[in-house]
């Protein structure tokens, strides 16, 4: 796994160069290193060059990674689909799961997190595009999911996640970013507490720190083509 410490080099400059010609400051974007597919080997270097929050996307490799790491300097955060049978595995090993899409996911997550932890850190996956194959709630749903969540007691609201569909140029780009960061003002404005937007990937992770990204979420370019 050569260039992983020179790859997370680059990509911080570049977020912090972005975030200041987007007029915010340089440490307002966190870099979470998506480590899918990727072996432990691989998070090793990363954790050892800095990088302390990486993502998975599938409830057992995470699982296994976790526990073969065993680095209490990482936060580990679940951003794939999250299916019923798996809520108490992920409820048991992450900080985090970015992908809340279901009251019913929500309220097993509660239920199964441990008591010697804290509350689980959570954002809704909204379905920004409304594309029937995503997961994610509408945008007009989200509100009263965020109120749900906001009355279960083992969970933290953090805010919004999304993953739009794929578009090429810049300015497209912004356009389903600029949705979520909406979504997450308006709400708010209602008085929830929303400080994350979890949004931007590899390949537009620019678009979405001009919109008000807080975390990026990048496989590819930190660790290169996933196996
Ligand atoms: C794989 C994945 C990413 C990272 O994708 P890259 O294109 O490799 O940066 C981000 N978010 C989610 C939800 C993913 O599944």
């Amino acid at each position: 796994m050569i260039g992983v410490t020179e790859n997370l080099r680059k990509i911080r400059d570049l977020l912090a160069e972005t975030a200041e010609n987007a007029g915010r400051s340089r440490d307002s974007v966190q870099l979470l290193a998506v480590s899918k597919k990727q072996p432990v080997s691989a998070i090793i270097e990363a954790a050892s060059a800095g990088q302390h929050d990486f993502g998975e996307n599938q409830a057992q490799e995470g699982i296994d990674k976790i526990t073969e790491i065993t680095d209490p300097r990482l936060t580990w955060h679940f951003i794939g689909h999250l299916q019923t049978n798996k809520t108490r595995l992920v409820a048991e090993h992450f900080a985090w799961v970015h992908s809340v899409d279901r009251l019913k996911t929500a309220r097993r997550l509660s239920d199964q997190r441990p008591d010697e932890l804290p509350d689980l850190k959570v954002c809704i996956q909204v379905n920004v595009d409304e594309e029937a194959s995503k997961s994610g709630v509408a945008l007009d749903e989200a509100g009263e999911l965020a109120d749900a969540i906001m009355d279960l007691p083992r969970l933290e609201l953090r805010g919004l996640m999304c993953l739009p569909a794929m578009r090429d140029e810049f300015e497209a780009q912004r356009v389903p970013f600029r949705r979520l960061r909406e979504l997450g003002e308006h709400l708010r404005d209602k008085g929830l507490p929303i400080d994350t937007l979890s949004m931007g990937m590899s390949a537009d992770f620019r678009a979405a720190i001009v919109e008000g990204s807080t975390i990026v979420r990048i496989g590819t370019a930190v660790f290169g083509p996933r196996s």
